[in-house]
């Protein structure tokens, strides 16, 4: 009789052990695929009107350069001869040397449109996020200037470190089929 139960242990021990063998590959798979779906279809995108530039696009993105730059909406600029996005505060000659610039990189190029108006634009390849240009503009001019994340230079994170960084929880996830959350339409080099 104690035999007999102990075969009987044994074999629900072996059937249950076979049903979990089973079951978790089917579970890592779901989780996987899901994983796979929902990278499909969403991406993360910075909101503008919520970002506070505080500087860490620059630092946290998984990749260097930042996946995140500076896109200008030419539609909100005022073109400004004294560009708070261009020029550091307190110059007192308004021209292009490099260090009337508030951009370390020199990514921003200002050209003479008519008397009094600057168009100003960005070299995608030089910016490197660091929202300087983006600060002024938004405390002094018009706003044009803001960030965005390129999805051709971003690797869709399961989880975006700079979303985990940002104090403004200003970086979503954003539909695929919708990818940009520009102010208005915004210039791009890509
Ligand atoms: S981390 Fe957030 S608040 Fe800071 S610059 Fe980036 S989007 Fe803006
Ligand atoms: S100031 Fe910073 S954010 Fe603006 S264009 Fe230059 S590198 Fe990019
Ligand atoms: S998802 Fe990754 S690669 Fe893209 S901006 Fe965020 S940290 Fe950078």
């Amino acid at each position: 009789m104690a035999d007999k139960n102990k075969y009987q242990n044994r074999r629900q021990f072996v059937k249950r052990a076979g049903r979990l063998i089973i079951s978790l590959p089917v579970a890592y798979l779901s989780v996987s695929i899901l994983r796979k779906t929902s990278a499909r279809e969403f991406v993360w995108q910075i909101d503008p009107l919520k970002c506070t530039q505080c500087g860490q696009c620059e630092t946290n993105c998984v990749n260097t350069p930042s996946a995140v730059k500076c896109v200008h909406s030419f539609e909100m600029c005022g073109y400004c001869d004294l560009c708070s996005g261009f020029l550091r505060q307190g110059v007192k000659i308004i021209d292009t040397a490099a260090e009337n610039q508030l951009c370390p990189t020199a990514a921003i190029t200002r050209k003479f449109v008519e008397e009094p108006f600057f168009e100003y634009t960005l070299d995608e390849k030089l910016c490197i996020a660091c929202a300087k240009c983006v600060k002024g503009c938004t405390a002094f001019g018009n706003g044009s200037l803001h960030l965005q994340i390129k999805h051709e230079l971003c690797n869709n994170c399961n989880q975006c470190s700079i979303a985990i960084a940002c104090p403004s929880e200003a970086i979503q996830r954003v539909s695929v089929s919708n990818p940009y959350k520009p102010k208005a339409g915004f210039q791009t080099d890509s």
